[in-house]
């Protein structure tokens, strides 16, 4: 690793995996954050699930959303990938010095108004000033209540199991990768809290086995990951995945692959083969889920190993996202 941090390690990829593992993990060592889940389940008067996260995204404005909205979805949707219902959120905001107050009133304001859609309370709060250039930066941490028999955990898949997905992928990296280049087109960030979806799947009593929401990295990185986790080999079918053909034709303009791109409002549901088809009903009756479908299949194959099958009959083995994945997108 080098002297001094870089841009790299902020992508979600490999690098920030090296860098949480050799100064975050190795310092802050315990049996509940060794877990790396999307949020840590922990004793106490029931369970609570608890979760962190910053956000530093530039434009803090931009089509489908905003770093205010961006920072409560963000939070919320963590907790929610590992059943719980999400209740606080604390609030800490980074402002550097000729931030325009005008930008961050709107800001605090979709921040407030996604917490009521969320149904969260934002309790705690702190506001720092530094110098620097105008940016405005979020870090929030929420707290969610896990009920008694709730276990939601990418170690849970098995084989047999389905792979779902909540919708579109690479909706809300490609909006912001668009306004940063000034590309005019209709795609919009779909940054949203999915405390519906989660709430309906467990209270229609799917026998959910894992969820993970599709952030930095997009969807091949958080398969990978779950494939690891879960010492399972994941085979997903391609022309399965769905992309909009607006994000479709962008990736392409651009060379870019709609599978490491990330979402703010998506999320990946590993169910039991049985109960497959009604998961999918569910989401898809849910708010931001209309484009629900299955992708593919965990197996009892290589472990760890994510294959994804073309359509003319190939495959390619897809790996954690390597390199920036650029811009900041959250
Ligand atoms: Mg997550």
């Amino acid at each position: 690793m080098k002297d001094t941090i870089q841009m790299i390690h902020g992508s979600g990829g490999r690098a920030t995996g090296e860098l949480i593992a050799d100064v975050f993990a190795k310092e802050f060592d315990n049996d509940v954050l060794n877990q790396m889940e999307d949020s840590a389940l922990v004793p106490g008067a029931g369970r609570i699930a608890i979760t962190t996260d910053s956000f530093v995204v530039t434009p803090v404005e931009f089509r489908g959303g905003d770093i205010g909205r961006l920072s409560i979805c963000g939070t919320v949707n963590d907790l929610l990938m590992r059943g719980a219902v999400p209740k606080y959120i604390t609030c800490g905001a980074i402002l550097e010095e000729g931030a325009s107050i005008e930008v961050l009133k709107r800001v605090i304001h979709s921040m407030a108004q996604t917490a009521l859609e969320a149904d969260v309370r934002i309790v705690a709060g702190d506001t720092k000033v530094i110098e620097g250039h105008g940016g405005i930066y979020i870090n929030t941490a929420g707290v969610g209540f896990v009920k008694k028999d709730v276990d939601i955990s990418a170690e849970n898949a098995k084989a047999g199991d389905v792979l779902l997905v909540s919708g579109t992928m690479g909706d809300h990296h490609a909006a912001i990768l668009g306004e940063r280049m000034g590309i005019e087109n209709e795609i919009a960030s779909d940054c949203a809290p999915l405390v519906d979806m989660v709430g309906n799947l467990l209270g229609a009593g799917i026998e959910v086995h894992t969820l993970r929401d599709v952030t930095r990295g997009g969807l091949a990185t958080v398969l990978k990951e779950l494939a690891t986790a879960s010492g399972r080999e994941f085979v997903v079918e391609d022309e399965n995945i769905p992309v909009t053909p607006a994000v479709r034709d962008f990736c392409g303009m651009l060379g870019l692959d709609p599978l490491y791109m990330g979402n703010e409002g998506k999320l990946v549901a590993i169910v039991p083969e049985a109960q497959a088809s009604d998961a999918i009903e569910i989401i898809r009756n849910s708010r931001y889920g209309a484009d629900a479908c299955a992708i593919g299949r965990v197996t009892d194959g290589e472990p760890g190993r994510v294959l994804a099958k073309t359509a003319i009959g190939g495959e390619r083995i897809l790996d954690v996202l390597e390199g920036e994945g650029l811009p900041r997108i959250c």
